[in-house]
């Protein structure tokens, strides 16, 4: 069944670094459609996992699928052209260049030529030119950033900075976005304006996978939660579900 082939699944992932064992058998996976929470204690290996996903770093064994289709030993902009867009914790966007410029950057050079050529594949270098000044125009729109356009992204506060960094992953209109920690630092206006532009890339299909340590933000937002501890999953399931799991609050909601 089509329908039922995650977005996103790994199993048996594992990832050591001299004689940490960063992940450690993860197994779960993200349903195609979902708003999926990852959550767990520091150190539990999230940041790797997305690495691991994105083709920063290669898994020393375990399988990782892509609406089923195995993508270990993948490039970065090869996972990127798949359709999976990233945001990091610290926003990479460019201090010294404006916000417009940050967005068509990302479209043209984020991911290298081949990301490129298979959104514009066919089209001139002015049609390509086009094609981005457009892009840049209606994600800035959409993200409530065009007043900002020609601003310097070092002038933004750190929340309008998330914003940006948020446009810049959806400049290659991606089927899957892994969102690091969104809301960290970001102040409860902009926090709502966020989550209600994610709620938005849902509603048009994106399945979204956030980390996140605000817990009843995740309760909220989130249809299917995944904990990881110690690099492994601890549990997977509904909000509830997981709020009822006796093992999840031992390790990590505590009593
Ligand atoms: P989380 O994002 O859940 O806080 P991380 O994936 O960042 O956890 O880290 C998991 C574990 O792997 C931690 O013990 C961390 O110190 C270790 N680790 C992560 N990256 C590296 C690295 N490049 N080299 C050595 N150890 C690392
Ligand atoms: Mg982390």
């Amino acid at each position: 069944d089509v329908d039922s082939t995650p977005a996103l699944a790994v199993a048996d992932l594992v990832k050591t670094f001299g004689g940490i064992r960063a992940v450690d058998g993860t197994t779960f996976s993200v349903p195609a459609g979902s708003i999926t929470g990852l959550i767990g204690p520091n150190g539990a290996g999230k940041s790797t996992l997305f690495d691991l996903v994105t083709g920063v770093l290669t898994p020393d064994s375990g399988e990782i699928r892509l609406r089923g289709e195995d993508v270990v030993g993948r490039a970065p902009h090869e996972v990127a052209a798949a359709g999976v867009g990233r945001t990091f914790q610290t926003p990479k966007t460019f201090a010294g260049m404006s916000v417009a410029d940050n967005l068509a950057f990302a479209a043209t050079n984020q991911t290298g030529e081949s990301a490129l050529n298979a959104l514009f594949r066919g089209k001139t270098v002015a049609d390509e030119e086009r094609a981005v000044a457009e892009r840049v125009a209606e994600t800035l729109d959409f993200l409530d950033l065009s007043h900002l356009a020609d601003e310097y992204a070092r002038g933004l506060s750190g929340g309008q900075r998330k914003l940006l960094e948020l446009g810049r992953v959806l400049m290659l209109d991606p089927s899957l976005l892994m969102l690091d920690e969104p809301a960290a630092g970001v102040n409860p206006a902009l926090t709502e304006k966020l989550l209600e532009r994610v709620r938005a890339l849902n509603d048009e299909g994106r399945t979204v996978l956030f980390v996140e340590h605000d817990i009843d933000l995740v309760m909220r937002e989130c249809d299917h939660v995944v904990v990881m501890h110690n690099g492994a999953t601890l549990a997977t399931g509904t909000p509830e579900e997981i709020r009822a799991n006796d093992r999840v609050v031992d390790a990590y909601l505590g009593g």
